[in-house]
C-alpha cells in the first residue's frame, strides 16, 4: 500500500481529530502508513495530548500507594512492591484514558500494528509499524528491558546498545545513528554538540533544512546531512501525495523539531530541572 492508496477519508478524519498530538499524525501515523518510515516512536503517556493531566492523576495514586512499598524493609523488595504499585496506577489511569484508547484506535484503522516497550513502569514506548520486519529486533529490544529490570540497571535512554537497537527499528541513517550511538558511549551530549551546530549555522547567516529533523528525539550526525534530508524529504513527498496542505504540515512540524534541536543546553537543562523539581513537589518517586 502506498501513501495515496490510503483512502483519503480516513486521513482527512485523522487530520480533524484533536484527540491525537499534530505531531503524532504528521511524522509518525501517516509515514508509517504511507510505508515511508519502517517504524515511529510515540511515547506514553507524554505524547497525549493530555499528557501532563494523566501525570497528575498517576502522581496522585501514587503518593496514596506509596505506604504499600514503604512498608518493606529489604531494598529489593521495596523496588519490586514500587514498580508493581507504579504499573497498576499506569493501567488504570493510562490504558484507560480516552486520549490512550482513541490513538490505538487510529493505529488499528491505519492499519498498523504497535509494541510496547516497557521503559519505566510509567512510560512506555510504543512503537508502531506496518510491515513485519522490525519485529525481531523489537523482540531484542523488549528482552534488554526485561534484563535490566533483573539487574535494576537505571534509565535505559543512555544506553548506547538500546539506542543504537532502537535507531534500526526506526529507520535512521547510519551515518547519524552511529554519530549519536558514539557520543552517548563516550557520556558526551549530543544535544549540546546539535545546538552548537545549529547556533554556527545561524550566524553564518544560513537557514538550516528543517526536512532533517523529520522526527521528533532523532538527530542528525551534521544539520545538512544528505542521507537524514533524503529520509526527511520522502516523507514530505509521500504526504504530499494526500493533498498540498499536508506536506505544509510536515513542513511546520520538522520546523517545530529544529527549534527544539536548537535550544540552548543551558536553557534545556533549566527545563528539565524544572520538569524534575515539579514532579517532586507533586509527591515525587524515583522509578528504577
Ligand atoms: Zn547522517
Amino acid at each position: 500500500m502506498t501513501g495515496s492508496a490510503l483512502p483519503e477519508t480516513v486521513v482527512r478524519d485523522l487530520l480533524n481529530d484533536g484527540t491525537v498530538l499534530e505531531r503524532v499524525k504528521v511524522e509518525d501515523l501517516l509515514p508509517v502508513a504511507a510505508g515511508v518510515r519502517p517504524a515511529a516512536l510515540v511515547v506514553i503517556p507524554s505524547d497525549l495530548p493530555d499528557a501532563l493531566t494523566l501525570g497528575g492523576a498517576i502522581d496522585a495514586l501514587v503518593s496514596q500507594r506509596r505506604v504499600r512499598w514503604q512498608a518493606a524493609v529489604r531494598p529489593l523488595a521495596r523496588l519490586r512492591r514500587q514498580a508493581e504499585a507504579l504499573r497498576e496506577v499506569y493501567a488504570r489511569v493510562v490504558e484507560a484514558s480516552a486520549s490512550y484508547r482513541g490513538l490505538k484506535g487510529w493505529i488499528e484503522r491505519l492499519g498498523l500494528s504497535a509494541w510496547q516497550l516497557e521503559v519505566r513502569p510509567t512510560v512506555r514506548y510504543l512503537v508502531v509499524y506496518r510491515d513485519p520486519s522490525p519485529v525481531p529486533l523489537l523482540a531484542e529490544l523488549a528482552q534488554m528491558l526485561t534484563e535490566r529490570r533483573k539487574r535494576i540497571a537505571g534509565w535505559v535512554e543512555t544506553d548506547p546498545k538500546f539506542a543504537e537497537l532502537l535507531g534500526k527499528v526506526l529507520g535512521y541513517p547510519a551515518c547519524c545513528l552511529d554519530n549519536y550511538v558514539r557520543h552517548l558511549a563516550q557520556g558526551v551530549p549530543y544535544e549540546d554538540g546539535m545546538a552548537a551546530q545549529l547556533a554556527a549555522r545561524v550566524a553564518r547567516g544560513e537557514e538550516p533544512d528543517e526536512a532533517v529533523f523529520f522526527a521528533a528525539g532523532f538527530l542528525p550526525c551534521d544539520p545538512g546531512c544528505p542521507a537524514a534530508r533524503a529520509v526527511g524529504t520522502g516523507i514530505r513527498e509521500a504526504l504530499a501525495a494526500w493533498g498540498p496542505e499536508l506536506a505544509e504540515r510536515c513542513r511546520q512540524v520538522c520546523r517545530h523539531n529544529l527549534v527544539e534541536a536548537a535550544r540552548p543546553p543551558a536553557e534545556r537543562r533549566r527545563y528539565v530541572e524544572v520538569l524534575e523539581r515539579t514532579r517532586r513537589l507533586l509527591g515525587g518517586y524515583d522509578e528504577a
